[in-house]
């Protein structure tokens, strides 16, 4: 019996494993896959049958030859099935349906005040359901739903800790799975971010990349050796909570001077109420005083400015400690690249160690504010498959 349960296992393995190059290398033909693979032909031929019944792969006519018959090519089917990508903000809720490719369905963008965990939840499962009852009529219809939150959780998905929500062990991911009857994956959103600049934005090919997401507070996500690098215990990246000011001002951490206090978008509307004065609310937001930036207004351009070097304060020290190839800076934020980047490289130019320097790029993300939805989505994916790929019929 023993046997049989392991050339099962192994059968599943190689699904898998062919599956997973008809997914990244498509359109790929049986041969070449037998030959990436080591499995022999017949081996690929037989689960390529499998694959084709479960209708996550379709054949799309004749490819190029090498000598003799073309090959049939093969094709991953993104739209057997879809993800919903969420990223849970401070002020709002940004959400997408993809395929399971990871393209863009459908998004919806709604705000919220945050004034009770009860009626944020309630929004998210409001925006939920109008993504699940959107969905195209495909074979496994919505597979699962991804979810990136700004604080810490545990394994259990419960968001142990959101200093910027106010939220303290909130059980998010069993309350959505009981709503919804489907899988619920809850990470950090700059977690998120990493993944989704890593599988879709710019940093597909870097190996060592650090994500920095700046909203109203920091956080990173690192990508070390091609994977998401999360800690002893799951809890790296806070890296707003880096003091760069040993007597600085009292953070919500517990700690003083963390660099979220001088370069996020909460230090932007911070100092602006206190420098600019006499404004409405309204100009003070962070889209108000984008504008007033693109109008020309000095005073406000010269308050990014100043966020830019702080920015780059803290990105000297990703740097200088974990000497990635790519740092990528998204989240809300992101849209004062014009004024922020001059001032943040003349900082990373200025004070970081020449060698882990070399080599490096540091960018604004190519994603917009769309990294973490990304990632959130293929979350959903990647749970899906580590689930059904292996437990489809062996
Ligand atoms: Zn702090």
């Amino acid at each position: 019996m023993k046997q049989t349960g392991d050339l099962n296992l192994v059968k599943k393995i190689n699904k898998t494993i062919v599956l997973n190059h008809i997914r990244t290398d498509s359109p790929i033909s049986r041969a070449r896959i037998a030959e990436v693979t080591g499995l022999t032909k017949a081996t690929v031929s037989s689960l390529v049958n499998e694959l084709l019944e479960s209708s996550l792969v379709e054949e799309i006519g004749a490819g190029e030859s090498s000598g003799g018959r073309k090959p049939m090519m093969l094709l991953f089917k993104g739209t057997a099935g879809y993800a919903i990508g969420v990223d849970l903000g401070v002020h709002d809720i940004l959400a997408v349906l993809t395929d399971l490719n990871g393209a863009i369905v459908r998004e919806l963008r709604v705000q919220h005040d945050n004034a009770s965990v009860d009626a944020v939840i309630a929004q998210l499962k409001a925006v939920i359901r109008e993504l699940v009852e959107s969905a195209p009529q495909s074979v496994y219809s919505v597979i699962g739903i991804g979810l990136g939150v700004p604080g810490i959780c545990d394994e259990e998905g419960r968001l142990l800790f959101a200093p910027n929500l106010g939220w303290e062990n909130v059980p998010l991911q069993a309350e959505l799975e009981a709503e919804f009857g489907l899988p619920v994956t809850i990470d950090n959103e700059a977690n998120a971010g990493a993944v989704g600049e890593k599988q879709f934005g710019a940093g597909k090919d870097t190996a060592h990349l650090v994500y920095v997401s700046i909203g109203m507070g920091i956080g990173a996500g690192m990508i070390i050796r091609g994977e998401l690098y999360r800690g002893a215990t799951g809890f790296s990246g806070e890296i707003g909570h880096i003091s760069i000011q040993h007597d600085g001002p009292q953070c919500r951490c517990g700690s003083l001077g963390c660099w979220e206090l001088y370069a996020s978008e909460q230090a932007l509307l911070d100092q602006a109420r206190a420098e600019l004065g006499g404004d409405s609310a309204s100009a003070m937001d962070l889209d108000g005083l984008l504008a007033r930036a693109a109008d020309g207004e000095a005073a406000v351009i010269r308050l990014f400015e100043r966020l830019g070097y702080y920015l780059g304060v803290g990105v000297v020290n990703i740097i200088n400690a974990y000497n990635p190839s790519y740092i990528i800076l998204g989240g809300r934020l992101a849209k004062g690249e014009k004024w922020l980047m001059k001032p943040l490289l003349e900082a990373v130019e200025r004070r970081s160690l020449p060698h882990p320097r070399a080599g490096l790029r540091v960018e604004f993300s190519g994603l917009g504010d769309r990294s973490t939805v990304l990632g959130a989505a293929s979350f959903a994916v990647a749970k899906f498959f580590a689930s059904t790929t292996v437990t489809v019929e062996a």
